[in-house]
């Protein structure tokens, strides 16, 4: 039975329990890396989200199926979309090369920086490039519904007629108004109009055909394109960073369910930022960190997800060397732990061990609790529950964890015959039996397996066996 799970969405403000849409599988979009530069920490900390929602719905009994998109065309934010320029064409044209050639490479270097960060492949990667004709084709259908006009070879969404516009951010239209900065297009009908198509200059590289003429679509229309062409007009989990909130998911709330005419995402998740000496993380002002840098550094990459497990996913989290250097400490110990302890004999079943798996899964089900989780590992390790168990336990949560604590410490198992003895040998010391507890342990060491005496035990290792 999967247990009771809840989860926190942004559009209500309130933990909700998960019921999936379709019996048993959980359906998630989640938006992705905008391919004209390098992902940097604070990206990587909002896509780690949907892999540890995937990660601990998985391990709560759940099937999942994930869809992130690679946003190959501008990273057209409303305002800034409208005056400044398109940065894929800025990174083309400083670096020489085709804008596919620009954001295949990118994509790959995403590809690499999530692995190393261990996030799982989502199931579907779509490049909003191969989406265009399903973007025009909302768009037709928001002309035709009353939602969007045309206008000089542009369509703008109509905020006026989505009475919920603004539902989800808590922006009033009287303050989304008063927040368009700078000069308005003198096109929109009202500032807070958003782009859903522009007209394309002159020297544009990326240009498509459309009812309008030549141009390229905004960015919010691809997540409301890809996510309902491969999700369908009903899905479970919507994730993003905090900073998507709005303009970008406002946006699409309004294009989707201006379409579909009803709710689309029944839960919205959005990941904490990362910050970097006070400020936002961020590609643009060029405070950031790559994982990569980190790890020319001497930091196991995996320290940088040790760190984020730490926060909780919806906290702003704050980025320093020092901080990682402790979390790469903490992790290397605990895999050296693991390793020690994945020696020591597997004893009989503890009752113990079944108390901390049942608070390790309700921390997952209260809203992802990772840092409860990882405070049940520090319990876990200061516990008197057997060695052997402590280790089998952590090797498990690892699933959800994804920290690689059992890397070096290859799982061995005991030649036939040799839990016997093992067994026999331990019944004999606590006899003090020692004459048939040497002799055990001679017969072992045949088995290929050299046990040594520790004041918790009896622990063995792999052992050359005797030439004959
Ligand atoms: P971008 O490639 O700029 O579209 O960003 C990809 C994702 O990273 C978006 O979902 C952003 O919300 C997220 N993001 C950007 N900056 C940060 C940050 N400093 N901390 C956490 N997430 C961020
Ligand atoms: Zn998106």
């Amino acid at each position: 039975m999967v247990p009771s799970i809840r989860l926190y969405n942004t559009f209500t403000r309130a933990k909700e329990e998960l019921s999936p849409l379709r019996e048993g599988i959980v359906r998630i979009y989640s938006c992705g890396p905008t391919v004209y530069r390098y992902v940097h920490v604070g990206n990587l900390r909002t896509f780690m989200l949907p892999d540890l929602l995937r990660r601990s719905l998985e391990y709560l009994g759940y099937q999942t199926e994930q869809v992130m998109n690679i946003t190959d065309v501008g990273h057209l934010t409303d305002d800034t979309f409208d005056r400044g320029e398109d940065k894929m064409l800025v990174s083309a044209r400083l670096e020489n090369k085709s804008p596919a050639e620009i954001a295949a490479y990118y994509t790959e270097a995403f590809m690499d920086d999530a692995a190393r960060l261990n996030l799982r492949r989502a199931d579907h990667y779509p490049r909003a490039t191969d989406y265009i004709p399903q973007m025009i084709d909302l768009i037709e259908k928001l002309i035709a519904r009353g939602h969007a006009y045309a206008v000089g070879g542009a369509v703008y969404y109509d905020i006026g007629s989505f009475p919920a516009y603004g539902k989800l951010s808590r922006n009033t239209t009287d303050k989304l108004l008063a927040g368009a900065r700078g000069d308005v297009d003198p096109q929109k009908h009202r500032p807070g109009d958003f782009t859903l198509w522009k007209a394309a200059g002159e020297h544009r590289m990326q240009v498509w055909p459309s009812p309008w003429g030549p141009g390229f679509p905004g960015w919010h229309i691809e997540c409301s394109a890809m996510s309902m062409s491969l999700l369908g007009d009903r899905f479970d989990i919507h994730t993003g960073g905090a900073d998507n909130v709005f303009p970008h998911h406002e946006a699409e709330i309004a294009q989707s369910e201006g379409v579909s005419g009803h709710r689309v995402v029944t839960c919205w998740m959005h990941g904490g930022l990362l910050m970097l000496g006070g400020a936002r993380m961020a590609k643009s002002a060029g405070n950031f960190f790559r994982i990569s840098e980190l790890e020319e550094h001497g930091f196991d990459p995996l320290a940088f997800r040790y760190l984020a497990l730490q926060a909780k996913y919806r906290t702003k989290l704050s980025f320093s060397t020092q901080g990682l250097a402790g979390a790469d400490r903490a992790l290397r110990q605990l895999r050296e732990r693991v390793m020690e302890w994945s020696d020591a004999i597997r004893p009989p079943e503890d009752a113990k061990v079944g108390d901390y798996e049942a608070r390790f899964r309700a921390a997952l089900a209260d809203d992802l609790d990772l840092p409860a989780a990882m405070a049940l590992v520090a319990e876990l390790n200061r516990s008197d529950v057997a060695e052997g168990a402590r280790a089998s336990l952590l090797r498990s949560w690892d699933r959800v964890l994804g920290l690689d604590l059992d890397r070096g410490a290859p799982e061995v198992t005991l030649p036939a015959g040799a839990s016997a003895l093992l067994e026999a040998r331990e019944r004999a010391r606590a006899t003090k039996d020692f004459a048939t507890s040497d002799r055990l342990r001679d017969e072992l060491v045949d088995l290929g397996v050299a046990v040594t005496d520790t004041p918790h035990g009896q622990r063995w290792r792999s052992a050359p066996t005797k030439p004959s």
